[in-house]
């Protein structure tokens, strides 16, 4: 069963503690398998990738906890493809996208009334509920990129919307990784693999085929009618007013910054500033507003501030200590940098794939040993 996401801190260190990295490397891949859900906590900072991997590695060790630890390491490897790559993330990676027919994603497919079952409710489940298994993800963006032939932004931007963990690295770079501007090649699924990994048994569908005929298949008719995306935002209200000349000391939030324990002795004035500019072409869905509003209120004294850093800022910042904490989508910001709680080192080679990645994290990082 899916966790609630609207907990307190607390209960989410006991689900932290609570992970099993044996049960994880053997279910993961399944929609009813022991994952973490951890997602949108790692998303938008309240815990990170280095805490889970610390928790479980205080139980476990690196080679039994392996599974985990490696996904936690694509979820930085892709981050650091944005650190080093900036705003070339948001269009095709390697090379063009191949046989596109549309850039907008198949109608069937957004609405959950493709006719593959599984993919269907997972859909209306992430609408719902904002939670999708990684395995649904794969084959819905299989089935909009490949199988539906729509490029992969229009429907990648849609899935962020909806996800409470949706998160501009890891959601853009996996679209692209499925589409095959990010990978060797295309990602496929017929139902024999989602039957398998769902615990369905569907059958007589239009990719009950096998994987020669599906990688050969016109387009279905039943995803030829397209949907354009239209997303919009709901913002918290504004609490804070602008920062004067008064004022010595600012620590700046972001959305994706929202770490009951970052600063916290430091004094100051704590704002969360969210910039509507930002969010214009990566909107986000009235439930995660609602879930970024509910973890900015579990850090003390934060207040909120919509609008520009110009407009937080009237008086500029020359005179403020002012504190912030390295992201992307934030590098415009002022003040002193923070880095991020990493479990890996950035890497000194080119980030050509996740593999060379993950080689050079295993070598470096004292979690393994020496093999
Ligand atoms: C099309 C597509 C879109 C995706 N969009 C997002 C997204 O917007 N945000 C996002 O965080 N992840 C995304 N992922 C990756 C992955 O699906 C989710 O991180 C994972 O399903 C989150 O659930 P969980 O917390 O239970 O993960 P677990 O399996 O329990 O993993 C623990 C943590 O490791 C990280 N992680 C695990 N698997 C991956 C992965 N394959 N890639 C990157 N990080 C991973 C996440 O931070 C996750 O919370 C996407 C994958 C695909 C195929």
């Amino acid at each position: 069963m899916v966790p609630s996401f609207f907990t307190d801190y607390e209960t989410l260190c006991e689900r932290i503690e609570s992970i099993d990295p044996d049960a994880y490397a053997k279910s993961r891949n399944h929609l009813a398998g022991a994952v973490t859900w951890l997602g949108p906590f790692v998303t938008h900072g309240v815990i990170s990738t280095r805490q889970i991997a610390q928790s479980v590695l205080a139980r476990s060790d690196g080679k039994r906890a392996s599974g985990l630890l490696s996904q936690l390491g694509w979820r930085e490897f892709f981050h650091r493809v944005w650190q080093a790559r900036g705003d070339a993330i948001f269009a095709d990676m390697r090379e063009p996208q191949t046989q596109v027919s549309s850039p907008n994603p198949p109608r069937a497919l957004v609405e959950g009334c493709s006719g593959i079952d599984v993919v269907d409710a997972a859909v209306r489940e992430l609408q719902l509920s904002g939670h999708m298994h990684n395995h649904a993800r794969l084959w819905t963006a299989a089935l909009a990129c490949n199988t539906g032939r729509s490029h992969w932004r229009e429907a990648s931007r849609w899935m962020h919307y909806h996800l409470l963990d949706g998160d501009l690295a890891s959601n853009t770079l996996s679209w692209q990784w499925v589409a095959g501007t990010f990978s060797q090649r295309k990602y496929i699924a017929n139902q024999e693999n989602i039957n398998r990994f769902s615990g369905g048994d569907q059958s007589g569908t239009f990719i009950d085929i096998d994987y020669e005929q599906l990688a050969q298949l016109p387009l279905p008719e039943v995803l030829e009618p397209r949907s354009v995306i239209q997303l919009d935002n709901t913002y918290p209200d504004t609490t804070a007013g602008p920062v004067v000349s008064s004022e010595s000391s600012v620590i700046l939030y972001s959305i994706w910054n929202l770490d009951p324990n970052w600063r916290r002795t430091q004094a100051g004035r704590r704002v969360l500033l969210i910039e509507p500019d930002m969010h214009r072409e990566f909107a986000l869905s009235p439930l995660r507003w609602r879930f970024i509003n509910h973890w900015a209120r579990a850090i003390d004294g934060l207040e909120v501030f919509v609008g520009s850093i110009d407009e937080l800022f009237p008086q500029g910042t020359a005179h403020l200590s002012l504190f912030t904490r390295e992201y992307p989508a934030t590098r415009h910001w002022p003040g002193e940098r923070d880095a991020r709680d990493w479990c890996y080192a950035a890497p000194e080679r080119a980030l050509t794939s996740f593999s060379r990645f993950w080689k050079d994290a295993r070598k470096t990082s004292s979690w393994f040993g020496h093999e």
